[in-house]
């Protein structure tokens, strides 16, 4: 058996993780990394994200700073008002139907600018989401609005943020160990000594202090299964195929707290015949995100879902569940002439199907026609007549009280053909249930005492979502207690050293 000592262990090679490893180096700890994947495939799910943070700022005079000097043109075309702690509590607050943990989520806040802008001086380039949602041709006026929860993003995304997070990394002399998934917390009593890995060869123990960042368990179609419940083995997986939850249930069989919401997840419509597994050519170009313009319908032709009950980002994350329930896990987004043009980019990875009429469109997607025919009829005539179709902002365009389930903003009649459909299914993004940690990323065990030498971080902590989630809150919360951790960590491997 090989033993290495280092000050800090960083299990995982996502976002979390190497901030973490950062943060850790940065404060003089020697440090390693043990990542599941290959080199090839290092990264995580953070990999493929699209690598939007939703930070606390007060508007451009804050964002333009951190932006790269290739992207400031974008700035000159947006105007952003402050995203505000309230607003994001709020966010928070709703969309986890109360369920998230208030302290560490004021953590999170007072965090969230101070970190990206460390993260800019690691060498992440930033630029302004503008082009990503809508394409810069899409973008008509001379000055637009843009969200201001949504408005920083990682140069070429998630590719470009852990390619930049990782080159920090091999400049430092942090050591990065691949193929090592960690698989059993060393550990006497309470106390944590290290991780073993099981490698190629044999077994390697590292000891030092851990901080656990290996995601959720959204990889495991066993722990879906146990978990989320029926259908949800057979989901597809948006993101890398390592995440399956095995330093949850080991931490958790040494005696940490299970916490958060194990029954839910972060799930989202992706397009019909995106792979099974997240494929590192296409990362998220495989999500439908433009169905607030769009009415959703099932196999029978009925709607489902309230389209455009607000922006995408504080609804998409739920709607992937309410598609995994409707008949064989299939749904189809319906789009006219008129709202074509405010297609997401990313939809062009796919090919449409397209009729002139109503019920040629039925038929071709194989649609009860009667059934369909009548719900968009039905949807016309509860269009209002008078308003302005507003695609950046809630419009206010709704059916009312007009129709079972209303469709509160953007509701335009589907009137202008060709008619152009999309069909979509669920994809998993990560899980909301994992491990109980004090506002500081500090693992708890059963009895709510800290666990001497752990750490959690990212999505493989628990209690900070459910349910539902504000888009682009994982990779800053990731990313501040990652960072806090690394400083932590290094601060106890400093005073063992001493004594
Ligand atoms: C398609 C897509 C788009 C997204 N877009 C966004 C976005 O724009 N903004 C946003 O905030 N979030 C986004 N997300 C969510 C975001 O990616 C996650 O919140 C974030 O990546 C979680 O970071 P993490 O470091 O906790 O986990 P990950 O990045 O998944 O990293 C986990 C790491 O642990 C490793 N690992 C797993 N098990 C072990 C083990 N036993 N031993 C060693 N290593 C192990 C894995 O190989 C991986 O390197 C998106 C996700 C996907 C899939």
């Amino acid at each position: 058996m090989t033993t290495l000592s280092y000050d800090v262990i960083v299990v995982g090679g996502g976002n979390a993780a190497l901030v973490a490893a950062l943060s850790a180096h940065e404060a003089g700890a020697r440090t390693a990394i043990l990542e599941a994947a290959p080199k090839a495939y290092r990264g995580g799910n953070s990999r493929f994200a699209s690598a939007a943070f939703r930070i606390v700022h007060n508007g451009m005079e804050d964002i333009e700073p951190l932006i790269h000097p290739d992207w400031k043109y974008l700035a000159k075309r947006a105007r952003l008002v402050p995203f505000t702690k309230e607003r994001y509590a709020n966010e928070m607050l709703e969309t986890s139907r109360g369920h998230c943990d208030k302290e560490a989520m004021h953590v999170m806040f007072d965090h969230s600018y101070d970190t990206v802008k460390w993260m800019r001086d690691q060498g992440v380039r930033w630029k302004l989401a503008l082009s990503k949602f809508f394409s810069e041709d899409q973008i008509t006026q001379d000055v637009v609005d843009i969200n201001p929860g949504l408005c920083l993003i990682a140069d070429n995304e998630g590719i470009g943020l852990t390619d930049n997070l990782w080159a920090a990394v091999e400049k430092s002399s942090i050591d990065a160990h691949y193929s090592s998934p960690a698989y059993d917390l060393i550990t006497n009593g309470d106390n944590i000594l290290g991780v073993r890995t099981r490698q190629k060869d044999g077994f390697v123990d590292f000891k030092g202090q851990v901080i656990l960042a290996c995601g959720g368990f959204e990889a495991s179609p066993r722990l879906r299964r146990q978990y989320l419940g029926q259908g949800w083995d057979l989901a597809k997986v948006r993101g890398c195929r390592y995440n399956t939850g095995t330093m949850i249930e080991n931490a958790i069989s040494h005696g940490a707290q299970a916490t958060g919401h194990w029954g839910g997840c972060h799930a989202v419509p992706v397009d019909h015949n995106a792979p099974a597994v997240g494929d590192l050519r296409l990362t998220d170009k495989t999500s439908r995100y433009s169905y607030p313009f769009a009415i959703m319908v099932n196999k029978d032709g009925q709607r489902f879902v309230n389209e455009g009950e607000n922006t995408f980002e504080l609804t998409y994350a739920a709607i992937g569940e309410q598609i995994a329930k409707q008949k064989e896990a299939v749904a189809f987004q319906i789009f006219d002439q008129k709202v074509l043009k405010t297609l997401e980019p990313r939809y062009s990875t796919a090919t449409p199907v397209v009729d002139d009429t109503l019920e040629g469109l039925a038929q071709k997607l194989g649609l009860n026609v009667k059934q369909f025919v009548d719900t968009v009829r039905e949807f016309n005539a509860a269009v209002p007549k008078t308003g302005q179709f507003d695609p950046f902002h809630l419009d206010g365009l709704s059916t009312g009280t007009k129709l079972a389930i209303p469709k509160t903003n953007w509701a335009q009649a589907i009137d202008q053909g060709p008619f152009v459909a999309y069909a979509v299914t669920c994809g998993i993004t990560f899980t909301y249930g994992g491990l109980k940690t004090d506002p500081y990323a500090h693992v708890l065990n059963n009895e709510g005492e800290k666990m001497p030498g752990l750490w959690a971080v990212g999505e493989i902590s628990g209690g900070f979502f459910a349910f539902n989630y504000p888009g682009a809150a994982g990779l800053v919360k990731g990313a501040v207690f990652g960072r806090l951790a690394g400083q932590a960590a290094a601060r106890r491997a400093k005073d063992q050293n001493r004594a």
